[in-house]
C-alpha cells in the first residue's frame, strides 16, 4: 500500500481520523492559498449506512435485502399454498402450477416483493412439470444455496431482495447457458407485456458519473452522502490499456490510471450539476499530479463523462469556473475524458466503504458553496 494510504489507515486506527487534521490542513495550507476551513454541510449530517444498504443490480433495481417486518408484511398477502412455497421452502406438485404452460410474452417477477427474475424469452419446456428457465433476467436478481435436504445435493434459487424460495437450478439446461432454473409457479407473479407494474417492480432511474479528485476513499465517502447519490465505489479509469490494474500497479505510476469514484445517482434527486459542482468542493482541482500530502499521478483530478451531454456540462463548467469561479486565481488541471475510452475497474474490497468500515472520515476540507 502506498505510503499516504499507510499513514491514513494507521492514523485511522490509533485516532479515529483518516488523518490528524492538523496535519492535513497544514499540508493543504502549504499548496493551497484559497484553503479554507471544513464546512459542516446537511449532506455531511446525512447517514451513510442509508446509502450503502442500498445495492442496485445492473438492471437498475434495488436489490438491497428487506428487513423480516417488511418481509413479514409483504406475506400477509400470500395464500397458504403460496406460503408453503414461498417462506418454507415447498414445492408445488408437478404439472399443476398456474404458470407451467403459460406462452404469453411478458416477465415473472417474484410473488413477494415483485422483483423481475425471469423473462418469457428464457423459458422453455422441459417436461418437469415446473416453470423452467434457462437464465434469469438479471443475474443479479436470483441467489443460490446449496441444499441437501431430502437425500440430495441440489442448489436452491432464491430472490436476493425477499429471500423467497423460488425452486432450484440444474445443469442440463438448454444452450445458450446449459442451466435449467426450476422454479415453482407459487413463487411467480406474471406481468404481460403492457401491463401496468407496481413501483416495487420497476428499476429506479439512474445515471453514472465518475469523478477523480485525489485518494477515492475521501471522494467516495463524500458523494456517498449526497442525498440522490445510491451508490458510489472506488476505482481505477483513465491509465492505460491495462485490464483490471492492481492498486500496486496504479501506485507504481506506469499504467497511469486515477483513483476514480463511479457514482450511481437518480437524476430526480441530483443533478449531474450538482454533482460537478460537489466535485470541486470536495477536492483541489488545481493541484496538477497531486492532492494535498497524496503526490502521484493516481492523484490528478479528473472528470470522465458517460455522455455527450455530460461531457458538454462537464466543460462549460471548468471553463466557468476558470473564467470566474472559486479556482480561477489558478490553473485548473481537471483532465476531461469520456467513460468510453477510460474503462472503470473496481478496486479491492479493503478500499471499499473503507470510512464507513473503519470509521473517521476524509481529512480533506470542503469548500463552501460559492
Ligand atoms: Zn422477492
Amino acid at each position: 500500500m502506498q505510503i499516504s494510504k499507510i499513514i491514513k489507515a494507521v492514523a485511522l486506527a490509533l485516532f479515529g481520523l483518516a488523518i490528524p487534521v492538523a496535519f492535513y490542513a497544514t499540508m493543504m495550507a502549504a499548496t493551497n492559498a484559497n484553503a479554507s476551513g471544513p464546512t459542516a454541510s446537511r449532506q455531511q449530517e446525512k447517514s451513510k449506512m442509508t446509502q450503502t444498504t442500498d445495492q442496485y443490480s445492473e438492471s437498475g433495481h434495488n436489490i438491497a435485502r428487506l428487513s423480516d417486518d417488511q418481509i413479514q408484511t409483504l406475506a400477509k398477502d400470500l395464500t397458504p399454498e403460496e406460503r408453503k412455497v414461498i417462506l418454507n421452502e415447498g414445492t408445488e406438485a408437478p404439472f399443476c402450477g398456474n404458470l407451467l404452460d403459460n406462452k404469453k410474452d411478458g416477465v415473472y417477477h417474484c410473488r413477494l416483493c415483485k422483483l423481475p427474475l425471469f423473462g418469457s424469452d428464457s423459458k422453455f419446456k422441459s417436461g418437469t412439470g415446473w416453470p423452467s428457465f434457462f437464465t434469469p433476467v438479471d443475474p443479479e436478481h436470483v441467489g443460490t444455496e446449496s441444499d441437501n435436504s431430502l437425500g440430495m445435493s441440489r442448489d436452491e434459487i432464491t430472490c436476493v431482495r425477499c429471500s423467497a424460495h423460488l425452486g432450484h437450478v440444474f445443469p442440463d439446461g438448454p444452450k445458450p447457458t446449459g442451466l435449467r432454473f426450476c422454479v415453482n409457479s407459487a413463487s411467480l407473479e406474471f406481468f404481460e407485456d403492457g401491463d401496468t407494474l407496481p413501483m416495487a417492480a420497476l428499476p429506479t432511474k439512474t445515471q453514472t458519473a465518475y469523478f477523480a479528485g485525489g485518494c477515492f476513499w475521501g471522494i467516495e465517502d463524500r458523494y456517498a452522502k449526497l442525498d440522490g447519490v445510491l451508490d458510489a465505489v472506488s476505482g481505477f479509469q483513465g491509465g492505460d490499456d491495462s485490464v483490471n490494474p492492481t492498486y500496486e500497479d496504479v501506485c507504481k505510476g506506469t499504467t497511469g490510471h486515477a483513483e476514480s469514484v463511479k457514482v450511481v445517482f437518480d437524476p430526480d434527486i441530483v443533478s449531474y450539476s450538482e454533482l460537478l459542482s460537489w466535485f470541486f468542493r470536495i477536492h483541489d482541482p488545481t493541484q496538477g499530479d497531486r492532492q494535498g500530502p497524496d503526490v502521484g499521478t493516481q492523484y490528478r483530478s479528473a472528470i470522465y463523462t458517460a455522455s455527450d451531454e455530460q461531457h458538454n456540462e462537464a466543460q462549460a463548467f471548468i471553463a466557468a469556473q476558470q473564467a470566474e469561479g472559486r479556482w480561477a486565481s489558478r490553473l485548473i488541471t481537471t483532465e476531461l475524458r469520456k467513460a468510453a475510452d477510460s474503462v472503470f475497474y473496481l478496486a479491492d474490497p479493503y478500499h471499499q466503504d473503507y470510512y464507513l468500515r473503519n470509521g473517521g472520515t476524509c481529512a480533506a476540507p470542503i469548500y463552501p458553496e460559492d
